[in-house]
């Protein structure tokens, strides 16, 4: 397809959610750094026991640690759509670093990169922009970078053409139809909706974060 992924989407709840964590556990090592970078995303959203937990100590990637936070991030994003079905306010914050995620797959190609790994960079970018948009502590994208690097997650992606990935975002269905739309982050698990953020300024981040 030449657009992209998520072109239409469609309305239908689960009646459970079961994770085996046997089969996780079969799962290769970079299959689970996909994973962790939903877990990010996650833990910064909500703030609160995955958020702390992370913090505490760091899990190795595989290891049977992972069963209460697979089920705390799966616990996150399950309560925020039963509170939000219509995705009008507080569903868009499950798309914490997913603006520049899908810019980033749609512009490499899907395969290139995982969907985590891109989730993961769309996260740090997200960080550096609450940063210079809604004043937020620097420390909060140095931890997560500490995770990141802990579960070899790339940190950086060498791309010479930053604005083609911003032309990429821009691709997306929900911001064809909105505008491009940001979730930043005033505190952890505070997140703000932002809309219309220049170009300029985003692809400066990008740059600035991605590339060193
Ligand atoms: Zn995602």
């Amino acid at each position: 397809m030449a657009w992209g992924k998520n072109l239409v989407g469609a309305f239908h709840l689960p009646q459970a959610v079961i994770i085996d964590p046997h089969v996780l556990y079969t799962l290769p090592i970079r299959q689970w750094r996909a994973g962790v970078g939903e877990v990010i995303k996650s833990a910064l959203i909500d703030g609160q026991w995955l958020w702390e937990r992370l913090n505490h100590a760091v899990p190795a990637l595989g290891s049977e640690e992972w069963d209460s936070l697979v089920e705390a991030t799966a616990a996150i994003k399950i309560a925020i759509v039963n509170n939000d079905l219509e995705e009008t306010a507080s569903r868009m914050y499950l798309n914490f670093g997913h603006t520049v995620a899908h810019g980033l797959e749609n512009y490499l190609g899907y395969g290139r990169i995982t969907h985590g790994e891109a989730v993961a960079m769309g996260t740090r970018i997200a960080l550096a922009l609450s940063e210079d948009v809604l004043g937020l502590d620097e420390a909060v994208r140095r931890t997560v970078e500490r995770w990141m690097v802990e579960w070899e997650l790339p940190l950086t992606i060498p791309l010479a053409n930053w604005s083609a990935v911003w032309e990429a975002m821009t691709q997306d269905k929900k911001s064809r139809a909105h505008g491009l739309q940001w979730v930043l982050l005033k505190k952890v698990g505070q997140p703000v909706i932002y809309r219309n953020l220049p170009q300029s300024q985003v692809q400066d981040t990008m740059e600035r974060i991605l590339s060193t």
